[in-house]
């Protein structure tokens, strides 16, 4: 996994954060190794961290930190 399926360009693997809405609950997952485009910034992540997050989904350990976030809507 070399090169960004979306714009071709060189990928890089990095610590992310990774976001996932549900039924209007946030989930935050910092350090996320993933594949990052460093042409349009998609990040990729390997099936094996893939695996990892959702069965952190499904049974979520106790938060490391519990976030107030800001949110808007671009139809207001
Ligand atoms: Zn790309």
């Amino acid at each position: 996994m070399n090169a960004c399926h979306f714009c071709g360009g060189e990928l890089k693997e990095e610590l992310t954060t990774f976001l996932h809405e549900d039924h209007g609950k946030m989930w935050l997952v910092r350090n996320v190794p993933a594949f990052v485009c460093m042409q349009c910034g998609e990040k990729e992540f390997s099936r094996t961290v893939t695996r990892q997050i959702l069965s952190l989904l499904k049974r979520p350990p106790s938060p490391a930190e519990i976030l107030q976030v800001p949110a808007y809507d671009m139809t207001m």
